[in-house]
């Protein structure tokens, strides 16, 4: 398992926004973390990355507990994440947008001001190489010298996804990719994430395009109001009946 979630809870002053949550992530799974709004979804990602720390429970990754621990050691480690809304720096070209992605880890902060400059100079080349062939990934090579601000929805939100990969991650969060995509844009996130699979790398992806989860996820978690609904294969998830109830809905 590449992460595991145990019997995890959070509470925001009398709101329980997570209620003794359990599942299990295999390498090299796209796995689902579905439900309605509101229903604990995001906040699940900020415990992983310690933007909060969880009630309760605990969080294992690479057979290591990592709760409490901070989150750039998270990244260290090996978890990176994209945004619901889009956090670009909207007045920086999409080369250095995924560069910045790529310091947070980077060595240079270890090292002593007489070796910095050498190593950081070396690190920047090694790190517009690494950005330029993520650009090419994702599909906006071209657009390397372009202001963030000045792409299209949906080539921004790939760009959020070539900064997370800046770090190596071997566990990729996405929140919502393909919210606000068109059809066409959708379908390119599609082969995306399944070229980003490829890799090696194990995705856990919040996302309300049903259609697209289904065809993209091995496994599925729905959480309802916090707690885990169910779990299974896109296919046992569409035919749960409590799953239809709470948030599918009939055909
Ligand atoms: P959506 O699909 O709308 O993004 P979600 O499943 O991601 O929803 P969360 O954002 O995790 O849901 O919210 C779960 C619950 O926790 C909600 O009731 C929300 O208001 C509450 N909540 C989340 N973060 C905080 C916070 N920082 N302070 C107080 N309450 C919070």
């Amino acid at each position: 398992m590449v992460l595991d979630i145990k019997n995890v809870s959070k509470n925001f002053g009398g709101i329980h926004a997570l209620k003794n949550v359990s599942f299990s992530i295999k390498q090299g799974e796209i796995y689902g973390l579905i439900g309605p709004n509101g229903a604990g979804k995001t906040t699940m990602f900020n415990l992983i990355t310690n933007i909060f720390e969880p009630s309760s429970g605990d969080i294992i990754f690479d057979s290591q507990t990592i709760t409490g621990l901070k989150s750039h050691k998270i990244t260290e480690k090996g978890i990176c994440r994209t945004y619901q809304n889009i956090r670009l720096f909207s007045q920086m070209t999409a080369l250095k947008n995924v560069m910045v992605g790529g310091h947070s880890r980077s060595s240079s902060g270890v090292f002593s001001s007489v070796f910095r400059t050498k190593k950081q100079r070396e690190e920047e080349i090694q790190l517009n190489q690494k950005a330029e062939d993520l650009l090419e990934l994702v599909g906006l090579l071209e657009h390397k010298d372009t202001l963030a601000e000045n792409l299209a929805y949906g080539q921004q939100r790939r760009l959020e996804i070539a900064r997370a990969m800046a770090s190596n991650p071997k566990l990729l969060l996405l929140d919502e990719p393909a919210a606000g995509m068109n059809e066409k844009e959708t379908d390119s996130l599609y082969d995306l994430i399944k070229m980003i699979q490829s890799k090696g790398i194990t995705v856990l992806i919040i996302e309300h395009d049903m259609p697209l989860v289904m065809k993209l996820c091995d496994r599925i978690t729905v959480l309802n109001f916090g707690e885990k609904l169910a779990e299974g294969t896109p296919t046992e998830i569409q035919n749960n009946e409590a799953v239809i109830e709470a948030y599918l809905g009939k055909e």
